[in-house]
């Protein structure tokens, strides 16, 4: 792992940095009663920005033997919302599920990962919206 990213997890473990969405003034970690910092969820309100902060944070405060594992789960559940979209079903057994509520659009491209193995079959192309 190279230097700066070292640091960059160090500092986001101890809270000397904690990554932020400054359009909605959102805070990924915060430090409880106890003392314990601990990464917290966004509301959900559908920001990429917020969500960003808040998985990064989670991804660097997950200890180093465990990060494969966490990202194995999140990429799990990544495919469960884009399996029950592709059915039309997604969201719908949330309380708050209203059609049209832009929390409950799922955007995705269709990769080149095979979906038992997960390895790719092709080269991906993203767009320049998709990069930013
Ligand atoms: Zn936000």
């Amino acid at each position: 792992m190279n230097e700066a990213l070292q640091i960059l997890i160090e500092g986001i473990c101890t809270g000397a940095t904690r990554l932020t969405c400054e359009k909605h003034g959102y805070v990924a970690a915060q430090t409880r009663r106890s003392g314990h910092l601990v990464p917290v969820p966004p509301p959900p309100r559908g920001c990429p920005n917020c969500l960003k902060a808040y998985f990064y944070t989670d991804w660097a405060m997950t200890p180093a033997n465990k990060r494969q594992e966490r990202l194995d789960e999140l990429s799990e559940v990544i495919h469960h919302v884009v399996e029950y979209e592709q059915k039309g079903s997604f969201g719908k057994d949330f309380e708050l599920y209203e059609p049209g509520d832009p929390r409950f659009q799922v955007n995705f491209h269709k990769d080149a990962a095979d979906d038992d193995t997960g390895e790719d079959k092709k080269p991906i192309v993203l767009t320049d919206s998709e990069l930013n």
